[in-house]
């Protein structure tokens, strides 16, 4: 085993391979800083903590990241776990370093194991965005592969839970930074405790396969080559590998097969100078193996939206193997991973000026991951860009997103809806801050409420950004402007009766509403409109449930009076009181000639007075006639009787409306099913169309009673573009 001194030795090493101009001084004074304050701290394996920083620096030079990534990483856990603070490390290695040790500090502070599933996503995303400095990620992910390897030494339980966070979390991260190797160590060690089992009947078998799969995969490159060199094809490079464990863990498991039934288990890239090189390239590939059909994929005649060019096949090899194969030019490749540094640095809002010195070392990363599926790659980064979204902290270490420019106010509503209701005030990282405070990435936030809270203000609409915090406020106002909301209920409700011709002061009883309450929540006619008022219940609904109420309770009462007529019919006969005529009895009078005034033409129910005519016998007017009014009944008193309706009315009576509407198609047919279904006799209808619109339909009918013709009044006002029902009168 190596001393200290000799794998720092390495590490100096390592960075003097690819940074000439490293500065080896100042990252030998953060080694030796995190050595002494670590001090006497011991890892689990037992051997000194130093040991933990000095392999993530070595991981993080192996991805050839700068001095300052260095530094970082040798002193990553001393602010967390050591005397050392944040301004001791500015101090002494600048504040660009401090701020990345702070940075993963900040990350290690996340509580991942209340995460549900769906947080996951939203986690992924915020390492991204609250690290401002991609440094801090990458140094975290080469943290957490150094944890994982030396994983063994841990307690079970510790060992599935951080290979849990491992595959949900760090993984996917490696992999959206092109970073496939670290990715794939990263999976595999994950594997190897989530199932144990599972990942030994893997390794096993690759192990058991590997001279085999070598050997196969040496042929097909050789065939390869040496056919590219026979067409001249120049400074062509052709690799091939076999997919990791966890891939093959995942195709065995998912598609239940063995290791030899697993489909693509190989892929080749083929990178060469031109495009005409490309498509002679694929076509020397489909000439060697048999390609599988519907997986080509030509990206360079139709290059991604991201820029993204290359060319896919799969094909089948010797002893019918198949494998992928990509083909593109050294240029694409090129082109392709300075578009995504690009977009990268647009997204991360760098200043134009040191774009290029902050992000060059990106680029080289990228350069760098020649066995980073590209496709996949530059597909999840694009995905992935999240500029209008904000994610912060709950004070329990739960991740909340919101829109870009949220402020508290929105926090409090999406945490719930009394919580804003009733916010008094906001704290971010501990400090208070004002209801329009902007949230950043990280924040940690947290709600004063009280129960004496005035409630939202108007202004806070303005504030709010989300469409969920603005939807709870409005409904705020909804619900506790109830006086304002019950009457508005009110009226909507009664012009709705209106419409449908009932009467809420002489038609609807207190049993009717309580009837029409019972199967709702509202417990009183004013929770009924105020829920009508704020749009919680339609006025038409509530209406339509009285009219169904009248209408049972005139039918009701029609067959009650009728049952009594018949009784006291039986009753009473013999002698009649006074004998009517045609349902009509005449005071004073038998025998009389009765007939109904053409100009009102009353049906039993109707208030009524009856008019000696000369020679006519009596002429029965509706009270409310003009004909029949208190001021032509008192010029002619003599000639006014009293009329009422006997027992024995006539089976129906004829008489007349007149209904305005808006005229519209099929507007007739309406009003002869509403008459039909009312079972109104028709006796004429007669129709006049206005020139600005309007149709005015004259009805002759034959009705029972006044309270069957208040049923088809309904029926007909109930019709949309009727206006107006009236009965015809003087
Ligand atoms: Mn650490």
């Amino acid at each position: 085993m190596a001393t200290i001194e000799e794998r720092y030795q390495h590490l100096e090493k390592t960075i003097r391979g690819y940074n000439i101009s490293a500065d080896l001084s100042q990252i030998r004074a953060a080694f030796d800083y995190a050595q002494s304050h670590h001090g006497a701290q011991m890892r689990r394996d037992g051997t000194p903590y130093i040991t933990h920083p000095l392999n993530v620096a070595q991981i993080v030079a192996e991805l050839r990241l700068d001095s300052e990534s260095i530094m970082a990483s040798l002193l990553h856990d001393c602010i967390e776990d050591t005397d050392s603070t944040y301004e001791d490390i500015a101090k002494r290695f600048g504040v660009t370093v401090a701020d990345i040790v702070d940075g993963v500090t900040k990350l290690t502070h996340i509580n991942y194991t209340t995460m549900e599933e769906e947080q996951m996503e939203n986690l992924r995303k915020m390492l991204f965005a609250m690290s401002r400095d991609i440094r801090v990620v990458l140094i975290k992910i080469a943290d957490r592969l150094h944890n994982m390897r030396t994983m063994e030494y841990q307690t079970p339980e510790k060992q599935r839970k951080k290979a849990f966070e491992t595959m949900e979390i760090y993984a996917p991260i490696a992999h959206r930074l092109g970073m496939q190797k670290v990715k794939w160590e990263l999976e595999d060690l994950s594997l190897r405790y989530l199932d144990p089992v599972g990942y030994e009947e893997v390794t096993s078998a690759l192990a058991k396969k590997n001279r085999e799969y070598q050997a196969f995969m040496d042929r097909i490159q050789d065939v390869i080559v040496e056919k590219l060199g026979e067409m001249q094809i120049e400074n062509a490079m052709v690799y091939g590998r076999v997919k990791h464990p966890y891939s093959i863990y995942r195709k065995m498991f998912s598609q239940d097969k063995t290791i030899d039934e697993v489909y693509d288990l190989f892929a080749f890239r083929v990178l060469v100078n031109t495009v005409a090189d490309c498509y002679n390239v694929l076509g020397v590939i489909h000439d060697l193996y048999k390609p599988v059909l519907g997986r080509f994929k030509d990206y360079i005649a139709t290059p991604k939206p991201n820029m993204y060019q290359s060319l896919h096949t799969t094909v089948i090899g010797e002893e019918g193997i198949p494998f992928e194969v990509q083909i593109r030019t050294y240029d694409m490749h090129a082109i392709a991973e300075y578009g995504v540094a690009a977009h990268w640095k647009y997204k991360q809002g760098i200043k134009q000026d040191d774009k290029e010195a902050t992000y060059g070392w990106i680029r080289r990363l990228l350069e760098n991951q020649v066995d980073a599926d590209a496709e996949d790659f530059i597909h999840s980064l694009k995905v992935d860009m999240f500029d209008d979204e904000v994610f912060v902290f709950t004070p329990r270490g739960d991740i909340t997103n919101l829109p870009a420019g949220a402020t508290p106010i929105d926090f409090a509503y999406s945490v719930h809806s009394a919580v804003g209701n009733s916010m008094v005030g906001a704290k971010v990282n501990g400090r208070m801050v004002g209801f329009d405070y902007v949230l950043h990435n990280g924040d940690i936030v947290e709600i004063q409420t009280s129960k004496s809270a005035k409630g939202p203000s108007r202004d806070w609409m303005q504030i709010a950004k989300s469409s969920e915090a603005r939807s709870k406020i409005r409904q705020w106002f909804k619900k506790e402007r109830r006086d304002e909301n019950i009457a508005n209920g009110r009226a909507a409700f009664e012009a709705e009766l209106k419409h449908l011709g009932i009467s809420l002061s002489t038609m609807v009883t207190q049993e009717m509403i309580n009837r029409m309450l019972k199967p709702t929540n509202f417990r009183s006619l004013d929770d009924l409109y105020a829920a009508i008022g704020y749009g919680g219940y339609t006025a038409a609904k509530a209406a339509h449930r009285i009219r169904e109420e009248v209408t049972a309770q005139s039918r009701a009462e029609r067959s009650a009076a009728e049952a009594a007529r018949k009784e006291a019919k039986k009753a009473l006969s013999p002698p009649p009181r006074t004998k009517s005529e045609k349902g009509i009895i005449v005071e004073g009078l038998s025998n009389c000639l009765v007939k109904f005034a053409k100009c009102c033409t009353p049906v039993p129910g109707d208030d009524i007075a009856g008019f000696i005519t000369r020679g006519y016998g009596v002429s029965v007017h509706r009270k409310d006639c003009p004909n029949a009014s208190e001021e032509n009944r008192k010029r002619d008193p003599g000639r006014w009787i009293k009329v009422s309706w006997g027992e024995d009315t006539r089976e129906s009576y004829t008489t007349s409306l007149e209904v305005v509407c808006k005229d519209r198609n099929n507007l007739l047919m309406d009003i002869s099913a509403a008459l039909s279904t009312g079972k109104a006799g028709v006796a004429s209808l007669k129709v006049h169309t206005t020139t600005d619109g309007f149709a005015i339909f004259y009805l002759t009918i034959q009705v029972t009673d006044k309270a069957h013709l208040d049923i088809i009044m309904a029926k007909l006002r109930n019709i949309s573009s009727v206006i107006k029902i009236t009965r015809t009168a003087g």
